[in-house]
């Protein structure tokens, strides 16, 4: 694999720009570190590529995501543009181009760093050293499924129907990415479904299983109901490694996962793709927050949703693990130092601005290669 990636960076609204820009400087300090080259272009999506080009995501823009090793992605979305027709609205760049990339697998941890311990809502011991990965099925199932819509029923009722739908392909290959994952982490992957009320939970646990048994029998493999899921994740979720699950279940799972951890400020997220001809998976990684206009333009926003974003970039699309696990370890380090931005602030913490907090970040990651 060469050592020079093409970056699309696309700040978008909001908060957005201001986190990537920490982004970049980090990137430009792995550069040092790292020994790579990153050819970082800057675009726009949501709200700022309407303002620019009248669409929420450019022919362009999708054309130069598609031939970018990686996508790295702020924020969309904000009150300017809350009146625009449905289809030009910010946040309908962001599903097109996840759907134009057919990125189907959203990987988002739920990691709890020590010094972050203390902003859970569970006890210390539950989640001081969690480290959970959830692969949630992100472009098939019930928010896709046909028959939908709302039907009126000529009695004055009216029917709402989605369709829970996937098949043998959809659950296959997001169930590579979970086995795969799981086989350079703690081996052990949790499929979740309701199996026991819908059929396509009964087909979800057979193809699972026969993924497992023909590819990956060395990681171990559970299957869970998904509503058990969701009460094993606050009793004791240490006891996951990797869980994959449908979109749906999926939507709620993460979510539940992720806010064990703490502040939305520092939740990233990865959604991949297939691997394409030249032996790249496309991908596209960023924070879980939004564009925050209510403290949008202050310079107090937390960029390490999306610096923890760019580690999983540095891991999954580039194989970087050292240099990946060297910035983990780098905003642990700082976070335990007392450096906090404002939506984290507690007693005795230092209050950082959003630069402050990217070079705090950026000296320590330097300090901590030359350890
Ligand atoms: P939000 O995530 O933008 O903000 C929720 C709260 O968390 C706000 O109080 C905000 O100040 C705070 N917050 C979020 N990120 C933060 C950070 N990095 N540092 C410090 N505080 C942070 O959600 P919202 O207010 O519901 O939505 C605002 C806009 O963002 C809307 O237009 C919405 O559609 C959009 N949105 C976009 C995405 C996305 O781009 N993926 C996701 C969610 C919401």
């Amino acid at each position: 694999m060469s050592n020079s990636y093409k970056l699309l960076v696309l700040p978008g609204d909001g908060i957005g720009p201001e986190v990537m820009n920490e982004v970049v400087k980090i990137a430009k300090g792995i550069e040092e570190i790292g020994g790579v080259q990153f050819n970082i272009e800057k675009d726009d999506i949501g709200g700022a590529a309407y303002d620019r080009y009248g669409t929420p995501l450019s022919e362009e823009t999708l054309e130069k995501a598609k031939n970018s090793h990686a996508i790295l992605l702020g924020a969309v979305g904000g009150e300017k543009w809350d009146n625009l027709d449905f289809s030009l609205k910010p946040e309908q760049g962001l599903l097109r181009i996840r759907k134009e990339l057919d990125l189907f697998a959203n990987l988002r941890p739920a990691l709890c760093f020590k010094s972050m311990v203390e902003s859970s809502s569970l006890k210390a011991e539950l989640v001081s050293g969690l480290d959970i990965m959830i692969v949630r099925e992100l472009t098939g199932g019930i928010y896709f499924g046909e028959p939908r819509g709302i039907q009126e029923q000529g009695d004055g009722s009216r029917v709402g129907i989605n369709t829970q739908s996937y098949n043998t392909e959809e659950i296959r290959r997001v169930a590579r990415i979970a086995f795969e994952l799981a086989s350079k982490r703690d081996n052990r992957v949790t499929s979740c479904e309701k199996s026991n009320v819908m059929e396509s939970g009964i087909l979800w646990r057979e193809e699972v299983t026969h993924v497992h048994k023909n590819e990956f029998q060395s990681v171990q493999l559970s299957h869970m109901y998904a509503d058990n899921c969701a009460m094993q994740l606050v009793r004791n979720p240490k006891q996951f490694d990797v869980i994959v699950t449908d979109n749906l279940f999926g939507d709620i799972l993460s979510d539940e996962a992720a806010m064990l951890t703490g502040s939305l400020g520092m939740l990233p997220s990865a959604s991949l793709g297939a691997v394409d001809s030249k032996n790249f998976r496309k991908s596209l990684y960023e924070p879980v927050h939004g564009s925050a206009p209510d403290i949008s333009g202050k310079g107090i926003a937390n960029p390490i949703a999306s610096i923890l974003s760019f580690a999983m970039c540095l891991k999954y699309s580039f194989n970087m693990d050292k240099e990946s696990d060297l910035l983990n370890k780098s905003v642990n380090d700082v976070l335990s130092s007392g450096f906090k931005t404002a939506d984290l602030m507690g007693d005795n913490n230092k209050n950082l601005s959003t630069v402050e907090m990217g070079d705090q970040i950026l000296n320590q990651l330097r300090n901590n290669f030359k350890l």
